[in-house]
């Protein structure tokens, strides 16, 4: 039961396995541990010290992961209870006060699990209803209590009308947890949703839509995009519901062309251009794998002055790296020869294996092999309200390249 202190169960570390703690990451891997007193039940709350036996961090126990312990809290002297949640959640919706207050703009991310100190819980705000993620046990065993607190603090900042959970993702299998979905707290939210994003209106799907049911993470990247689309033609690839499409046409744009492989997601990217009333003349869609489609556009003598490659993450561990550099480079390719002289490129990965580095070498060797010149204009990244923790720099997951291709 969470709150039960009657066990304290320690978990000692291992000398020469512990420097990584000491310095506050908050992942312990099983090899790092030396010991562990009784036998935690998955969630339950241990107390971890450090080889020589003194205390480090409260963490939650989790049986079946590699990632054998997360952490809660370094202080010794704060209780893993009900408040700690509370204070954790209110403290995560104060750092996104300047977000939450904004007229222009109802949706954001809540709270970004390690880097908000809540491994495992992810809760974005979508309008009046809040969709979450519970990725670990540590979080499974105290959901009731974050509940309880995230409907109660989120009313300081809107009239949440329900919390929807959006566990359907196989990661929780690692954690010996099956998949669920539905509504933990309020009302089952409508089948589409209407956020608005700094004025542009978007229907989302929060019980079908991806992740939480949209892509928060791509708004600051978004606002860049309107800022440079001026009277540029721009292609879209990997569209999804259309929101650089739609950030693109506010921003004056010509004429884009979104491509996906998904149909639904075509269909409701096209339901948003009827929201925000934009000519359908200006908005042209593509059905299809973005690796044919791109040599298709190239056969057809297509040219483009702004495109976009936003694809689903091609790699989920480092032993897929090669293959996904394979295939970012090749879309990146493909994507040169459309480009008009001078053209804008916008690249991105939200593979975390992808490191910044390699991602900019894969970019180089796509633009040479295309017999193209490019710079680097900007390093773009995930929204701000996806921020990474200092000591965790594993949350740094999505990096992009815009560059100018001569
Ligand atoms: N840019 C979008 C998010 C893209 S998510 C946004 O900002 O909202 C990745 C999308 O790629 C999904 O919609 C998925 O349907 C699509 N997709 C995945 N593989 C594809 C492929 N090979 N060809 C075309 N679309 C693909």
């Amino acid at each position: 039961m969470p709150g039960d202190y009657s066990k304290v169960y320690t978990l000692q570390l291992d000398r020469g396995r512990q420097s990584s703690l000491l310095r506050h990451h908050p992942w312990i891997f099983s090899g790092a541990i030396k010991r562990v007193q009784g036998l935690p039940e998955p969630g339950a709350t241990v107390r971890v010290t450090d080889s020589g036996g003194n205390f480090q961090a409260w963490a939650a126990w989790s049986p079946s992961s590699q990632i054998r312990a997360r952490v809660w809290s370094f202080t010794e002297s704060e209780a893993i209870d009900a408040d700690f949640f509370r204070r954790r959640i209110r403290q995560a919706c104060q750092r996104r006060a300047g977000l939450l207050g904004q007229a222009e703009r109802n949706a954001c991310r809540l709270i970004f699990a390690e880097s908000d100190g809540l491994p495992g819980l992810i809760v974005d705000r979508y309008a009046d209803y809040l969709s979450c993620q519970f990725l670990t046990t540590g979080v499974e065993y105290w959901k009731q209590e974050i509940v309880a607190a995230l409907a109660e603090e989120i009313q300081a900042w809107c009239e949440c009308q329900g919390i929807y959970e959006r566990s359907d993702v196989s990661v929780r299998a690692r954690e010996g947890l099956p998949q669920q979905k539905g509504v933990l707290w309020g009302k089952e939210p409508p089948a589409l949703l209407e956020i608005n994003e700094a004025g542009r209106r978007i229907a989302v799907s929060l019980c079908h839509g991806h992740k939480t049911g949209f892509y928060l993470d791509q708004y600051d990247n978004r606002e860049i995009i309107r800022q440079l689309s001026s009277g540029r033609s721009v292609l879209n690839c990997f569209s999804y519901t259309g929101s650089f499409a739609l950030a693109a046409l506010q921003g004056n744009a010509r004429q884009v062309l979104n491509i996906d492989s998904s149909a639904p997601a075509l269909d409701l990217a096209e339901h948003n251009r009827e929201l925000n009333q934009f000519a359908a003349s200006q908005w042209e869609q593509i059905g299809g794998n973005v690796f044919e489609v791109l040599r298709d556009l190239q056969e057809s003598g297509r040219q483009f002055d702004l495109i976009i490659l936003d694809p689903p993450k091609f790699a989920d561990t480092r032993s897929q790296l090669n293959k996904a550099a394979r295939a970012y480079k090749d879309i990146a390719l493909q994507a040169a020869a459309l480009l008009t002289p001078g053209g804008l490129l916008a690249t991105f990965s939200c593979s975390g294996a992808v490191e910044q580095g390699l991602f900019q070498k894969i970019t180089a060797d796509a633009l040479l092999d295309a017999g193209r010149e490019g710079q680097i204009l900007r390093f773009l990244q995930q929204a701000e309200d996806h921020p990474v923790a200092l000591p965790f720099p594993e949350a740094f997951y999505l990096k992009g390249l815009l560059c100018r291709v001569d």
